[in-house]
């Protein structure tokens, strides 16, 4: 119980402890990764910003359902999927 993973607070939060959030629209399937990351110029912004009781509304005006989860596991699944395993002579 003791080392449960801490919960994000903010997006900025997210960056911190390596998690993201992935939102999918519930109409047209699109998805958008956000990491809280400075880098990423839209994601700087709601740095600040409390992940609690956000709408996420997506361009065709469908409603986005967010997903929090650990960035690797992402990363991995990206790109991992061009790679093999090959044995070394
Ligand atoms: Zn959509």
């Amino acid at each position: 119980m003791a080392d449960a993973p801490p919960a994000p607070r903010t997006f900025g939060d997210l960056d911190r402890l390596n998690q993201e959030i992935e939102v999918r629209c519930q109409r047209c399937f699109e998805r958008r990764r956000l990491t809280g990351s400075s880098r990423d110029k839209h994601d700087r912004l709601l740095r600040d910003q409390p992940i609690a009781g956000r709408r996420y509304v997506c361009a065709c005006g469908g409603i986005g359902l967010p997903t929090i989860r650990r960035r690797w596991v992402e990363a991995l699944s990206h790109h991992g999927r061009g790679l093999e395993a090959r044995s070394r002579r």
